[in-house]
């Protein structure tokens, strides 16, 4: 475990890594928004938690590859206390984006600026992508991270997170 300051987003991030990185090509990597409602508190609304484990367990089986954590994108980025009145709103039927809408708030305020700099720091050279979101690929290809392949993030659809799935699919663009 590797932690990295962010002097730009003002958070601290963490990495993960098993095996030899910076010695094998197509490594897989796990860009991973952090989720304190789903990864601690077992909240149902997402499957934040389900992914992060069964990215964790892939690369454990595969005895290679990285996550790295980023802090600073809870909720997509609108912060831990905005993403919670958003969930009020859900509650009141919108969904996860109009609810974001509806509070004067941007849809998706990630940004991956991090990324880059911490493969190039690990030595890392090309990856493996383990993602469903096109716009992950496609910010980490703009920052020069040659993904050679994608595989996909496994969470586990429920009835308490079908609707936030279908709109990750049918909204955001999502492979699901
Ligand atoms: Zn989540």
């Amino acid at each position: 475990v590797i932690g990295y300051r962010d002097a730009r987003a003002q958070v601290d991030h963490v990495v993960l890594t098993v095996g030899e990185v910076d010695r094998n090509p197509e490594v897989p990597l796990r860009v991973h928004s952090e989720c304190l409602t789903g990864e601690a508190l077992a909240s149902q609304r997402c499957d934040c938690g389900d992914q992060l484990k069964d990215a964790m367990a892939y690369i454990a089986a595969r005895g290679l590859g990285v996550i790295v954590y980023l802090r600073g994108h809870e909720g997509r980025g609108i912060g831990l206390v905005n993403k919670l009145r958003a969930y009020a709103a859900q509650d009141r039927g919108a969904d996860t984006v109009s609810a974001n809408l509806a509070l004067g708030l941007p849809v998706d305020a990630r940004e991956y600026g991090a990324v880059g700099p911490i493969l190039q720091d690990l030595g890392v050279s090309s990856v493996q992508l383990i993602t469903n979101n096109p716009d992950k690929q496609r910010a980490l290809e703009r920052q020069g991270v040659p993904v050679r392949s994608r595989r996909p993030s496994l969470g586990s659809p429920t009835p308490e997170n079908a609707a936030y799935l279908r709109t990750k699919r049918d909204v955001l663009g999502h492979w699901l």
